[in-house]
């Protein structure tokens, strides 16, 4: 159990991140010692070879002064006055001979050979060594410095002092590791936390929601700005969800009313048909009723399916050369009876020729909806005017009427599905001309706006991509 639960904390972000802070800092300390131990290192090692140059340019002078007897003498004083096991002196020539040594018995064997043909041929006055002595636990460090013309005085020093003070600065350091690691590690570990909670809490919520709580929404007051955004994109993103399921809920609402009205009236006729003896002639009128509200109702179905399947987006357009001259004055045509009726003036203002690349089908649609929507709104010995022309590209087709208009309220929605102006409720229409207008128009890369004056008339503007 416990170790399952180590097992899964090992994938979550919270334990990669306490790891990888804990790591870097651990690193980074570790080469900041690294850095400063080698100085000391350093300067520490620069200390003792000073010392010793400063003990070869005394004996140098002696040299100068009482000659090699001088020398020897010197040596004995200081093989009587220091530890041998501390500092050693051993004066050569360059043959190798010993001229006068202090007890080197515990500095094992120190070549002699190696730097002083370094020394007799004029390269140096002086070399440094570091001596690893068997059996001491210290090393050493020695100088070998020309003194006279065939001297070579060997001074040696422990390092006894320096590597207890360097192995008391690793231990500190150690100690000083172990605790930043941790420390790190309980630093990192609250860091991430923090940044973390805010997507806990984002996490939290989409459980709340996926168990049916749709009106939760994530607390935006995180203190960092990206936790900020996921937050209000998250919330964001359930507003445009939720005001979907309700716009379906309304559509689906819609759907129901105005299949529920035409079959309530087939059944109605149907009852009342049957509740006595009919002639023929009744019959044939209850059946042609029928077929003219099964129209209507398989029109609701077709035009909500082609809406549909228009959003969707997945539907392959067969695109070909169409003139939209000719397309507008077919579609005029077929409303023209409708207008003659209501004496209304239909103008047409087009090109000698507007030819462009389009789907036939969903054009003639868009260009008849808003054709039969002017005429509709307009009241009698009213004007519908329609226009077409290119512009930078794009084929601009605009449909003026001087109906009854839009209240400015209501102008936003008119676009969605089965919205009907109350103003417009008395035509005869189910609300779905200009949704499909408007996915077909889409569909097809343009755009279609409304503008209206209550009262005065409407404008529809379409652009299609030519
Ligand atoms: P409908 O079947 O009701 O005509 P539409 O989707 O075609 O449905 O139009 C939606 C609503 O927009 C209409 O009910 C009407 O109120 C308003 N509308 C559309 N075109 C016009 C217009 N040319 N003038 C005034 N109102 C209009």
């Amino acid at each position: 159990m416990f170790l399952r639960k180590i097992l899964n904390l090992k994938n979550t972000l919270l334990f990669r991140l306490t790891i990888l802070y804990a790591g870097i800092f651990t690193l980074l300390s570790f080469l900041a010692f690294a850095i400063f131990y080698y100085q000391i290192l350093t300067v520490t090692m620069k200390g003792m070879d000073e010392e010793l140059l400063k003990e070869i340019e005394e004996f140098s002078i002696v040299m100068a002064e009482a000659g090699l007897e001088g020398v020897k003498a010197a040596i004995a004083e200081e093989a009587e006055s220091e530890d041998p096991n501390e500092e050693c002196y051993r004066l050569i020539n360059f043959n190798g001979d010993v001229l006068a040594t202090t007890d080197m018995s515990s500095w094992g064997s120190v070549e002699k050979y190696n730097n002083l043909k370094r020394l007799q041929e004029d390269e140096t006055n002086y070399i440094f060594q570091t001596l690893i002595i068997p059996g001491r636990e210290y090393k050493a460090r020695m100088i070998s410095g020309t003194i006279g013309t065939d001297t070579v005085l060997q001074i040696g020093g422990t390092l006894e002092e320096a590597e207890k003070y360097l192995t008391i600065f690793r231990n500190l350091f150690a100690m000083l590791l172990i605790i930043l690691m941790s420390l790190s590690a309980v630093i990192g570990w609250i860091m991430a936390r923090q940044a973390l909670l805010g997507m806990e809490q984002v996490t939290q919520t989409a459980i709340e929601i996926s168990q049916g709580a749709y009106d939760k929404r994530v607390q935006v007051k995180d203190r960092y700005d990206e936790i900020k955004r996921l937050g209000s994109t998250f919330n964001a993103m359930l507003d445009r969800i939720q005001n979907v399921l309700r716009s379906m809920r309304e559509i689906n609402d819609n759907i129901a009313h105005d299949l529920r009205s035409p079959l309530a009236r087939i059944r109605g006729l149907a009852e009342m048909t049957l509740m006595r003896e009919r002639s023929v002639d009744e019959y044939k009128k209850m059946a042609a009723s029928t077929v003219e509200e099964c129209d209507d109702l398989i029109d609701l179905v077709n035009t909500m399916l082609d809406i549909t399947e228009a959003e969707s987006g997945v539907q392959v357009l067969e695109i070909e050369e169409l003139d939209l001259r000719k397309l507008i004055i077919d579609a005029h045509e077929l409303f023209q009876p409708i207008a003659d009726e209501k004496q209304i003036n239909v103008t047409l203002d087009l090109p000698h020729k507007l030819l462009f690349k389009g789907n036939r089908k969903k054009t003639q649609r868009i260009v008849t909806n808003l054709l039969e929507n002017a005429i509709k709104y307009t009241p009698d010995r009213g004007k519908v005017s329609i226009s077409a022309f290119e512009n930078d590209g794009r084929i601009n087709i605009i449909v003026e009427d001087t109906g009854i208009g839009i209240p400015e309220a209501e102008l936003p929605h008119i676009f969605e599905r089965f919205y009907q102006c109350d103003k417009s409720r008395t035509e005869r229409g189910i609300g779905l001309g200009l949704s499909l207008a408007k996915a077909f128009v889409v569909a097809l890369g343009g755009t279609l706006t409304a503008r209206s004056t209550l009262d005065k008339g409407s404008t529809f503007s379409v652009t299609l991509p030519q």
